[in-house]
């Protein structure tokens, strides 16, 4: 992690992650209005680097090609899921990126066993893909209403008494399997108050442009308000894993809850340092002959090289790294050179 700005990252979400091993106790180790001494004020300039600096990570990856993404995004509802999505991701080229969201399994899905679903999701290489809800929610809302396991339709032996640490275990190892080929998963539990998520309740009932988000359903989801804090807590404490770690992100200021994500992504990323692919030496040549073939076809009086012409100083950078100026190619190992002397 060549990048200066990881280690102020990592410094920040140290506080959120769920040490693998650890038995959590939401309610106990961690409140959901920590603001890490941040103002509001200040929040905003962080969320525009953080941004920045995704779409910057994000273009790499793609352009490598060799790592993809998984973000998981769990929550309670008015959790704030779909906002975060919307400001994290609102500066990265919606080409590698894909969002997919969870909700109760059609008959076609739960004709399959239960991570087949978000088996289909997953991101193809130089991809981030991003879980709004994710397979957590098999050892969550399916835990805390068990009669979402009998639609599952599984054979005795598969729903006995250890079926959610088997589950777990299951999870744990397919996210391992993942990580092993490529594919990073980090995963962000957006942790709200009771208090909080009913003021978001009410703003959704009060406001009519809020009504559709709203449905008789979240009022009754929200009895069971304790179990599903007991589920997250064993759910914490048994996926927390050092190759896919969960963070608990504070989550009744949405302003912080947005710079935390944006951070936790960044972070994922950093560690992945994906560069630029370095084209090789038949390639440069290739490059050179069609240099040669467009200088030809100049018009009277216009440069041989308008790009060179135009960019002197990224034009010589590159011929001293004997790189054939112009082109994508030639800016792109620049910005590389530029960041290995950053
Ligand atoms: P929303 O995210 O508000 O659109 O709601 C989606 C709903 O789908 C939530 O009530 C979830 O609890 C429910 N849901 C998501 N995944 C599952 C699952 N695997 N089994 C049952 N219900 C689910
Ligand atoms: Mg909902």
């Amino acid at each position: 992690m060549a990048d200066e700005r990881a280690g102020r990252i990592a410094e920040f979400i140290g506080p959120l992650r769920v040490k693998p091993g650890s038995k959590v106790d939401l309610g106990r180790d961690f409140d959901p209005r920590y603001k890490a001494g941040l103002k509001k004020r200040e929040g905003a300039e962080l969320l525009r680097t953080g941004v920045s600096l995704l779409a910057e990570y994000q273009q790499r990856l793609a352009a490598q090609s060799t790592y993809g993404v998984l973000l998981c995004l769990q929550a309670l509802d008015a959790g704030g899921k779909d906002g975060t999505i919307r400001h994290v991701m609102s500066g990265v080229n919606p080409q590698g990126v894909r969002v997919s969201s969870f909700k109760v399994p059609s008959a076609e899905e739960l004709d399959h066993d239960y991570l087949w679903r978000y088996a289909h999701r997953l991101p193809a290489r130089g991809e981030i893909a991003i879980f709004n809800r994710s397979h957590y929610e098999e050892v969550l809302v399916v835990r805390v209403h068990p009669e979402n396991l009998v639609r599952q339709q599984l054979p005795d032996p598969a729903r006995g008494p250890g079926v959610w640490d088997r589950r777990y275990q299951e999870i744990n190892n397919w996210e391992r399997y993942l990580t092993d080929n490529g594919f990073k998963v980090v995963k962000i539990f957006l942790n709200l108050s009771k208090e909080e998520q009913r003021l978001r309740f009410m703003k959704r009932i009060d406001l009519p442009e809020k009504n559709w988000k709203f449905s008789a359903a979240d009022v009754r989801e929200r009895r069971w308000w304790d179990d599903y804090q007991q589920a997250f807590s064993e759910m914490l404490s048994a996926t927390s894993t050092t190759w896919a770690p969960w963070y608990v992100v504070p989550a009744d200021r949405k302003w912080f809850a947005r710079i935390c994500a944006a951070a936790v992504l960044g972070h994922t990323l950093m560690d992945i340092d994906p560069q630029y692919p370095d084209v090789g030496e038949q390639a440069r040549n290739d490059l050179l002959a069609a240099k040669r073939e467009l200088e030809q076809e100049a018009p009277a009086g216009a440069p041989a090289d308008p790009y060179a012409a135009r960019h002197p100083a990224t034009a010589r950078a590159a011929e001293g790294k004997d790189t054939p100026t112009g082109g994508g190619r030639a800016s792109g190992a620049g910005r590389q050179e530029k960041r290995k002397r950053g």
